[in-house]
């Protein structure tokens, strides 16, 4: 079985490989290793639209990989970026650890 398709409706998710915060993906999906969604099937099971305060710092959310799966989607984007503040906080945080830094965790405080 192809590891990007999507755990629901089978679609590839390369250009939508994104991580949210362990609790979200918890409550709706269960095991962190269970595969991958797409944005539409997560907040199919969450019920609303994914906004930034759901994704994580981790560097996979806010630089490309240089053996990024695929371009990203335009909803993946948008989803990043519905607040463009946070997502800035989080795009530094996400340096910081790029950098070796160890900077207090955001997500504890702001999700
Ligand atoms: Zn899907």
């Amino acid at each position: 079985m192809d590891v990007y398709a999507c755990l629901d409706c089978g679609v590839d998710t390369r250009d939508e490989y994104y991580h949210v915060l362990d609790p979200l993906w918890t409550e709706h999906v269960g095991d962190p290793q269970a595969g991958m969604l797409c944005v539409g099937c997560l907040e199919n099971r969450v019920g609303r639209e994914l906004v930034t305060a759901d994704f994580s710092s981790a560097p996979v959310n806010w630089f490309p990989l240089k053996k990024a799966p695929g371009p990203r989607s335009a909803r993946i984007k948008s989803r990043l970026q519905s607040d463009p503040g946070l997502a800035t906080i989080k795009r530094v945080y996400a340096a910081g650890v790029l950098l070796g830094e160890n900077p207090p965790d955001p997500d504890g405080v702001l999700s």
